[in-house]
C-alpha cells in the first residue's frame, strides 16, 4: 500500500499553491509543503524580461529588495492581493512548480491554488491560464479565507459560525465560514506591507530618518506590537538623515512603534466589527462564543489578539500554530482528498 502511493505520488506529484503576495508556498501531495519562498522577481528595467532565466525568483529576488542597481528591480508581482503584471506572476509560478516537481514524470501535476478572495474573475481566469501554461493538467481555485480555515482545522462544514482574520502583506481577509460556504467576506488592501509603510512615514516625520521596507519590516518585527507588552524595548536601526544626507543610527522604542502602526490597525479592526455587524445573529453568536482565528504573518504582531478582543468587547481569538502556514496546509488537505473535494472547489478547469 505505501509502495502503491510513493508510486502514485512520484508519478502525479499533484499540488496545492498558496499564492500569496508576500510568499508563495507549495505543498506537494503525499509529501507535505516543500517550498516556501517570497513572491518576488527580479526583472529588468528595460524590456521588464524576468532576469538570468528564472534564476532571480523567491529568496534569490527578495535579498535584491532595495538593493538592485538602476537597470532592474526586484518586484513582487501580487502587490495588492491583485495580478499586477500576470506575465511575471507566470514567470514567478512557472518557476516554482519547475522546482518541486519532475516534468521527467509523464503525468502533470493537478494543482489547487489559493488566492485572494477579492479578486476578480478576469485575474481569477489569468491564475489558472498560468498555472495550466505552467504546466498544470487540471487546475482549481479556492479563496484564501476558505483555505486557511481548513488549514486551521475549523469545523467549516458544519452549520457553525466561523470567523477568520488572516493577514497577509498586501492583503487583510475576513470571512465568516459555514457548512463550506463563505457566509461574509471582506478583502482590504491594509496588511503588513501598509504597517512596513507606516513605520517608515513615522520615522521620517519623527527624526527625518529615511529607511527602506527591509529595514521597516525588520523593526516591525522585532519590536512591532499591537498592544501595550509588559516589558517594552527598543532597537537599533541605521537609516539615513533625512536633512544631511548622511547614513545614522537612531535608537526607537516599541511604544512609538506601536503609535505608528495604530492607523493600518484600526482599518483591519475596522474589517473585523463591520463583517461582525453583517454577519446574521445565529451565526455571530457561534462567534461570540468560539471565537475568531487568525492566520497570516501579520497573525504573528504582539498582542493582535488582545487588540481585537479588546476591540470586539471580548470575543476570543485564538492564533493558528504556524499562521504563515495555515493557507498552504489548507490547500494541501483540498488536494490530499480531492476525489472528495472536487465538487466544493471552483474551477477544475483542464489544459486544451
Ligand atoms: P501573504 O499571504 O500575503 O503572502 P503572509 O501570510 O506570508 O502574506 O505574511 C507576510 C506578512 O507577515 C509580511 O508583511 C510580514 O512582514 C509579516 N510578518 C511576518 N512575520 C511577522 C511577525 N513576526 N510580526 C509581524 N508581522 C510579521
Ligand atoms: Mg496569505
Amino acid at each position: 500500500m505505501v509502495f502503491l502511493e510513493s508510486v502514485f505520488g512520484f508519478f502525479s506529484h499533484d499540488m496545492g499553491i498558496d499564492l500569496g503576495t508576500c510568499n508563495t508556498l507549495v505543498y506537494v501531495r503525499g509529501e507535505g509543503i516543500v517550498l516556501c519562498e517570497p513572491s518576488v522577481v527580479a526583472v529588468s528595467q528595460k524590456d521588464r524580461r524576468v532576469l538570468l532565466k528564472g534564476q532571480a525568483v523567491g529568496e534569490r529576488a527578495k535579498r535584491m529588495v532595495g538593493r538592485t542597481p538602476g537597470n532592474f528591480s526586484a518586484i513582487r508581482p501580487i502587490k495588492d492581493g491583485v495580478i499586477a503584471d500576470f506575465e511575471i506572476t507566470e514567470a514567478m509560478l512557472k518557476y516554482f512548480v519547475g522546482k518541486v516537481h519532475n516534468f521527467s514524470n509523464w503525468a502533470k501535476p493537478r494543482v489547487v491554488i489559493a488566492v485572494p478572495s477579492g479578486i476578480t474573475e478576469v485575474e481569477k481566469r489569468a491564475v489558472k491560464e498560468s498555472a495550466i501554461n505552467a504546466k498544470a493538467r487540471k487546475v482549481w481555485i479556492i479563496s484564501e479565507p476558505m483555505a486557511a480555515a481548513v488549514g486551521i482545522g475549523l469545523p467549516i462544514d458544519e452549520p457553525i459560525g466561523n470567523m477568520l482574520v488572516d493577514i497577509g502583506g498586501g492583503t487583510t481577509e475576513v470571512a465568516v465560514i459555514s457548512m463550506m460556504g463563505m457566509v461574509h467576506s471582506k478583502s482590504i488592501r491594509t496588511a503588513g506591507d501598509e504597517m512596513d509603510e507606516a513605520i517608515m512615514n513615522y520615522l521620517r516625520r519623527q527624526y527625518n530618518f529615511i529607511v527602506g521596507e527591509t529595514t521597516a519590516e525588520r523593526i516591525k518585527i522585532a519590536i512591532g506590537s499591537a498592544y501595550p507588552l509588559e516589558q517594552e524595548t527598543t532597537i537599533e536601526v541605521m537609516g539615513r538623515d533625512q536633512v544631511k544626507g548622511l547614513p545614522r543610527s537612531i535608537t526607537v522604542r516599541s511604544e512609538e512603534i506601536r503609535e505608528a502602526l495604530k492607523e493600518p490597525l484600526d482599518q483591519i479592526i475596522g474589517a473585523v466589527v463591520e463583517t461582525l455587524e453583517n454577519t446574521p445573529p445565529e451565526l455571530a453568536g457561534d462567534i461570540y462564543t468560539n471565537g475568531i482565528s487568525m492566520a497570516g504573518g501579520g497573525a504573528l504582531l504582539r498582542g493582535i489578539d488582545k487588540l481585537i478582543q479588546k476591540e470586539t468587547r471580548g470575543i476570543p481569538v485564538h492564533i493558528a500554530d504556524d499562521p504563515l502556514k495555515a493557507v498552504a496546509r489548507g490547500t494541501g488537505l483540498f488536494i490530499e482528498g480531492i476525489e472528495d473535494f472536487e465538487e466544493f472547489l471552483e474551477g477544475g478547469d483542464e489544459e486544451s
